[in-house]
């Protein structure tokens, strides 16, 4: 009795020295290594993301191990384990599956490493901060977009990955620019369809298929980013449609900056991409160095209100698109004359 006794007061004297606490996922370390776990590198802005998040946390003192998934939800899921695995000190995710992480997510966490949610939210999963673009502004400028160009007639929205939250709030944010006009009668949506993976192909061939079923007879096209809107524009091409009807996008790809400024897309969203990378890499070494970083709102995600930075983007059209030049975006022989 007496010894049990003993060892309950050692017990909880060894806890309260913090012996039994958590691992402080590696706190006050000076060289943190921080895992970046992407989605798909075959699309042109995340090698971008990248190539700026590295540079941001070397200049830091860092190290960074990069994954790509390939829009494969297991191959993710398996990357992020390798991560766990080697101790990383962060891990920086761009979902494949918004739903689809909250089991791996929960075990980075027991084992005391911080996990941030990179442009896209990972839902009903424990994650430490969350850092994008006002997503619900940029489906907003994409309608307004196609509106200003076309402000009367049929209208098709081209919706991105099902599996990305953030499709989902584009399509909130283009709403409430449509609705409005939906219910005044200037506007009808005559279709819409989400690209599964962003892929440009499965865009052109929803774009065949409504230009089909509609006679032609579309004058907007809601596009969702820049990949999925040169699927449509492809499509538009096919019929000696190109130019004539409006067409959305983001990301400021250079192909779409070419088509903008050949007067076939209408309008793009630009996205520092420096700016988030460059934010990102700092909170990862502030959560891994145990300081506490600024952020500007908070995101419900199913699991609880996560901490959040929303970073303000750009509408671009061929009036400001030289704006991706004088911010270093593109260099003029890049964009072209
Ligand atoms: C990003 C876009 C990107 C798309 C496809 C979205 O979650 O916000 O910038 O074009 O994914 O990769």
């Amino acid at each position: 009795m007496k010894q049990k006794a003993l060892y309950t007061v050692l017990a909880v004297s060894m806890v309260a020295a913090g012996v039994f606490a958590a691992p402080q996922a590696h706190a006050s370390k000076e060289k943190p290594v921080i895992g970046f776990s992407i989605d798909d590198l075959r699309v042109e802005r995340w090698t971008k993301d990248r190539d700026y998040f590295k540079a941001a946390v070397e200049a830091k003192g860092g190290t960074i191990s990069v994954q790509s998934a390939d829009a494969n939800e297991q191959k993710q899921i398996s990357q992020i384990e390798g991560l766990i695995a080697r101790k990383v000190d962060v891990i920086v995710i761009v979902p494949f599956n918004a739903k689809t992480l909250t089991t791996v997510v929960n075990e980075a966490k027991k084992a005391g490493i911080k996990v941030i949610s990179y442009d896209r939210l990972i839902l009903n999963a424990d994650v430490d901060a969350y850092i994008s673009f006002d997503n619900d502004k940029v489906g907003q400028m994409q309608a307004q977009g196609v509106v200003n160009a076309a402000p009367k007639g049929n209208y098709f929205l081209l919706g991105g990955a099902p599996t990305d939250n953030n499709a989902k709030i584009l399509r909130e944010g283009q709403m409430k620019v449509l609705k409005p006009l939906v219910d005044k009668g200037d506007i009808k949506i005559v279709g819409q369809q989400w690209t599964n993976e962003w892929l440009a192909s499965n865009a052109q061939s929803i774009i065949e298929n409504a230009l089909t079923a509609n006679k032609n007879n579309i004058q907007g096209i809601v596009a969702s980013n820049d990949g999925t809107a040169g699927g449509a524009i492809a499509a538009l091409t096919g019929q000696k449609l190109a130019g004539k009807v409006a067409v959305s996008g983001q990301d400021a790809d250079l192909a779409a900056i070419k088509r903008i400024k050949a007067g076939t897309q209408t309008m793009t969203v630009y996205k520092p991409i420096k700016t988030i990378a460059t934010d990102a890499a700092n909170l990862a070494i502030d959560l891994a160095q145990g300081k506490t970083p600024q952020f500007t709102s908070k995101m419900n995600n199913g699991k609880g209100d996560i901490n959040t930075i929303l970073l303000t983007p750009t509408l671009l059209t061929k009036q400001n698109v030289d704006l991706v030049v004088k911010d270093g975006f593109y260099t003029q022989a890049q964009v072209g004359p």
